[in-house]
Formats: structure tokens, C-alpha cells, sequence
């Protein structure tokens, strides 16, 4: 049985960016669901005993295991998501990661340039990434509904939830703004 992991902060905590009540609705109410969904879809299977990581990856691009994976998917993007958060974040203070971000982008700024045009971009419900990909280099690479790039073989590092319900309460159809949030003040970078 899969439960919601701990938020590592308080609900409150990325006020003014991500309200109170909309993480009350996405934490509690969506990421909950996929655990509950996932829980129904796998017991007595196999998959009950595997890790999350491991039914992702077998479960992935197989049709009849469609609906496994995208609970499966959507309950470890969100803990990602969560984990891609802190308040007061944005200060790009780690030295070898800013490193990574100005060789493998030009700057902090154009790395968050294309960031924001891959999230205005995803059309419908998606994620925005930053990953590795398998020659090392940094990458941002947009996925639509649950897919992951867990699923791809692609190392994630970072990523920004897009879906409507990450920030209709807060911003209705301003997704941009919602991102500069993200971007500017609560990602882990
Ligand atoms: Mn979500």
C-alpha cells in the first residue's frame, strides 16, 4: 500500500506564490487520488510488491497497463514536484549547478527563458523538466498528462507541475505568471 509521502514544508509555505488552499486541493485531494487510484489498480498483482520507480518503468508505453502507469506516474511526479519547491528558492547558489546551468544554457536567465516558452508551450495538461540527458548535458523537456521522464530514460532533476489545477486558483489561465513564481522565487536551483 502507497501513502502520501510528507510535504517537506508547510501548506502555507510558498504563499504568495502557490497559495494555502490551492497545495490543500493538490496535495490532499489530487496527489491523494493517484495514490488511492494506484493502490485499487495493483492490488493482487504483481506490481503491489514492486517500488513506484519500478512500476513506472514497466508499466510504461504498454496500452493495457495504461492506467497503471499514469497513476503510478502522476503520484511520483508530484512528490518530484513537491521536492522541486522551497520557499525563498531561485538563489541558483550552488556552485557546480551553476556551472552546469550557464555551459549547458549561456546564463541563469536564458535557462529560465526557455524553461517558461516549454511551459507556455505544453499544450494542455503536461510538466515542464529539467533533466540529464545520457551524454550528461542539461536539457528542458516537456511531457504531456502523466508521462515522465523516468519513462524515457532521462535522469530528472527538476520540474513544474502545468496542469490547470497547479494554479487555477491562484492565477486562472495565467500560466506564465504561475511560472515566474516557480522560476523567480520557490524552484530548488
Ligand atoms: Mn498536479
Amino acid at each position: 500500500m502507497l501513502t502520501l509521502p510528507a510535504l517537506p514544508y508547510a501548506l502555507n509555505a510558498l504563499e504568495p506564490f502557490i497559495s494555502e488552499r490551492t497545495m490543500d486541493f493538490h496535495y490532499h485531494k489530487h496527489h491523494q487520488t493517484y495514490i488511492d487510484n494506484l493502490n485499487k489498480l495493483i492490488s493482487n498483482t504483481p506490481f503491489a510488491k514492486m517500488e513506484l520507480e519500478k512500476i513506472i518503468t514497466e508499466t510504461a508505453e504498454q496500452k493495457q497497463y495504461g492506467a497503471i502507469f499514469n497513476n503510478a506516474a502522476q503520484v511520483w511526479n508530484h512528490t518530484f514536484f513537491w521536492h522541486s519547491m522551497k520557499p525563498r528558492g531561485s538563489q541558483l547558489k550552488n556552485p557546480a549547478l551553476y556551472e552546469r546551468i550557464t555551459s549547458d544554457f549561456g546564463s541563469f536567465e536564458q535557462f529560465k527563458t526557455t524553461f517558461k516558452q516549454e511551459a507556455l508551450a505544453q499544450f494542455g495538461s503536461g510538466w515542464v523538466w529539467l533533466i540529464e540527458n545520457q551524454r550528461g548535458k542539461l536539457e528542458i523537456v516537456k511531457t504531456s498528462n502523466a508521462d515522465t521522464p523516468l519513462a524515457h530514460h532521462l535522469l530528472p532533476l527538476l520540474t513544474c507541475d502545468v496542469w490547470e489545477h497547479a494554479y487555477y486558483l491562484d492565477y486562472q489561465n495565467r500560466r506564465g505568471e504561475f511560472i515566474d513564481g516557480f522560476l523567480n522565487h520557490l524552484s530548488i536551483l
